[in-house]
């Protein structure tokens, strides 16, 4: 293996260190940070990752409070709660975990969080920003991509960007911010034709697909980043990326693994987020 592999949990632990001297910091000045999550039904998977999110937001400091609600809450239940929370003072972050049960309509939901307060950074008003190129809050999979960017120490500007996946979530921000940083950007989707082709040319990809090793070592520009977004689990088990890691590294010249790549680098992204919003109130 020729690439160096970017170790998204060295990083994120050296977030949380930064976040937890924040929280220090703005206590001092009287404002305690605090993380409101809503869970939404009983999803085992879901439930882990809310519990991960209010144990890592205790360990820097900050307080976090989960609302659990039944599966079968109604819309206006939820809504209710998230304006309450939307006008506590006491409340700088609320994260609703997605996905939500099929009957609630999870837009509407998300466009109920005051955007100062949309610590997952996903309201409209926030996604718009990110386009605008002036973010208040970046999504935190797609800041955690950039933060593994920048630790790869990779040159954006002029560099051929290549995403693949448009989901709100990662695919579309990811893209606004490599924009951003000047990098020349390509979307590509399910339907793009001849995708080894386009990412045979990337000096960065990000694969954001959901399709465990769709992107095949060899499609990876000798030399070029790789950040391995997708989360696939096999059967037995196992964590796979969306990119064929082994042969990916042979080419690359800096790859992301999965598990231990932007899965905690997102995690880390939600505490900055958090303590940000506390700052600013
Ligand atoms: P998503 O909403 O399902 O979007 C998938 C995207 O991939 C869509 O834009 C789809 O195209 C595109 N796609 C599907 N098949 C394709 C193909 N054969 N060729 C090219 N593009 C294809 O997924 P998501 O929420 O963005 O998540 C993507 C992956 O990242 C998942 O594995 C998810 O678990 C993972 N994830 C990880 C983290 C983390 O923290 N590590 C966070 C979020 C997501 P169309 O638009 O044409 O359908």
């Amino acid at each position: 293996m020729s690439a160096r592999v970017l170790d998204g949990k060295a990083l994120a632990a050296q977030v949380k260190q930064e976040v937890a001297a924040r929280v220090t910091a703005v206590k001092a000045k009287g404002v305690a940070p605090c993380l409101a999550v809503v869970l939404v039904g009983d999803d085992p998977a879901s439930a882990v990752y809310v519990k991960s999110k209010t144990k890592d937001a205790r360990e820097c400091g900050i307080e976090a409070f989960d609302h659990r609600l039944p599966a079968d809450v109604s819309q206006a239940t939820l809504l209710a709660l998230v304006a309450k929370l939307g006008a506590d003072p006491a409340v700088h972050g609320i994260l609703v975990q997605l996905p939500l049960p099929r009957h609630l309509d999870s837009d509407q939901v998300i466009e109920a969080i005051p955007p100062h307060k949309d610590v997952d950074g996903l309201h409209p008003d926030n996604l718009g920003r990110v386009a605008q190129g002036r973010p208040r809050f970046v999504a935190c999979t797609p800041q955690g991509c950039m933060r593994l960017l920048a630790l790869a120490g990779v040159q954006l500007a002029g560099a051929n960007a290549v995403v693949l996946g448009r989901s709100v979530l990662v695919g579309k921000p990811v893209a606004l911010l490599l924009t951003s940083a000047n990098a020349t950007v390509t979307l590509c989707h399910s339907k793009t034709r001849n995708l080894a082709e386009v990412v045979a040319s990337a000096d960065v990809v990000v694969a954001a697909i959901g399709k465990a090793e769709l992107v095949r070592g060899s499609w990876i520009k000798p030399g070029a980043v790789v950040i391995d977004v997708g989360s696939n689990r096999m059967p037995d088990g196992k964590l796979i990326g969306d990119v064929e890691f082994a042969a990916a590294a042979e080419r690359a010249s800096a790859i992301t693994p999965v598990p231990g790549g932007v899965g905690p680098m997102t995690r880390a992204c939600l505490l900055e987020n958090t303590v940000l919003a506390a700052e600013r109130s």
